[in-house]
């Protein structure tokens, strides 16, 4: 009787342990990514004009002020224009490493490699997006498909549209881009919804023409309105994708300048205005860190961390962000 009583205990404990390890191996949901630099908008801009769809990813996870324009007087001094903000995000670095300190005539360092091509490099598996204006941002700021650059390549495109006459009449150069944002943010969001990729860009410029032409003002804020709405589709995709899915979403949207105090015509300089950017984010995994000025150099390595990617020693060492999430 004794032996019997000592079987069915037996049993039942490597029952709970069966039990305990199939719990354990339930797998982990996909980390995916997708950021989005919507151009030249302040702090203020963002924080007084109605963005119901920034709000709820913020209301998901949390929105901060941020800092654009690294440690002024010193070599990651880095001018709040829009290439220069771009590549501090997608490279981790100031200006004194990527070596991008204007929109054209660019020369950049690749050796400070992108998120990008980090990702392939550590699992060329990774599926990878840009939805984007401005052609510049995947063939000369990130150096797709160039032997210099590391020789990687998107999995899904969708940019160039602006030289796409055809399809994009010209007509005033703000009108433009406002239609060619929308079809990006489309692109982009039914590319989540149909592929998922594992990490992708999107960049929507109209904000800034409007800013150039017409400075602070109602038409400003329509066009932030605008954006607004461009964002909601990507936001929905990603609710889509989550709601179906065993997906950890990862979204983040943020500015890659401001703008002058006095007009909000230009930017470049280092005045409060111009340095203070903004993040939102729907991720509920953020360190106190996010609310004390984070830098757009920390996007970077909150990306990796929560694609659960280990950086390279040799890219790691020359970031100059941190982690905002754990
Ligand atoms: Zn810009």
């Amino acid at each position: 009787m004794l032996n019997f009583w000592r079987c069915i205990t037996a049993l039942i404990w490597l029952v709970l342990i069966w039990l305990h390890g199939a719990a354990q191996a339930e797998p982990r949901p996909s980390p995916k990514v997708v950021f989005v630099i919507v151009d030249g908008i302040p702090a203020d801009v963002i924080e007084r004009v109605a963005t119901p769809h920034l709000d709820a990813i913020a209301t998901v996870g949390a929105y901060a002020r941020a800092q654009m324009g690294g440690p002024v007087g010193e070599p990651g001094e880095t001018p709040t224009v829009s290439a220069p903000g771009y590549m501090s995000l997608v490279t981790g670095t100031w200006a004194d490493k990527h070596n991008v300190y204007e929109n054209y005539n660019l020369s950049p360092n690749y050796d400070y490699w992108n998120i990008f091509r980090v990702a392939k490099a550590v699992n060329s598996a990774m599926k990878i997006g840009i939805f984007s204006t401005w052609t510049d941002n995947r063939t000369v700021l990130l150096g797709e498909g160039q032997p210099g650059a590391g020789d990687w390549r998107f999995d899904y495109v969708a940019d160039g549209f602006e030289e796409d006459e055809e399809r994009f009449p010209p007509q005033p150069s703000d009108k433009h881009i406002a239609v060619i944002d929308r079809v990006v943010s489309e692109e982009a969001a039914s590319a989540i919804v149909e592929q998922g990729p594992d990490l992708s860009w999107v960049y929507l410029q109209h904000t800034d023409d409007v800013g150039h032409e017409q400075g602070d003002g109602e038409a400003f804020d329509a066009a932030v309105m605008e954006m607004d709405v461009n964002v909601g589709r990507i936001w929905r995709a990603v609710k889509a994708r989550q709601a179906n899915l065993s997906e950890d979403w990862l979204v983040i949207v943020t500015t890659d300048h401001g703008r002058d105090a006095l007009t909000g015509r230009d930017h470049g300089g280092h005045s409060e205005r111009e340095r203070t950017i903004w993040i939102a984010t729907n991720s509920h995994r953020l360190t106190p860190g996010f609310d004390e000025m984070p830098e757009i150099v920390d996007i970077y390595p909150s990306i990796a961390t929560h694609l659960g990617i280990t950086i390279p020693e040799q890219v790691a060492r020359h970031l100059d962000g941190a982690s905002f999430i754990q």
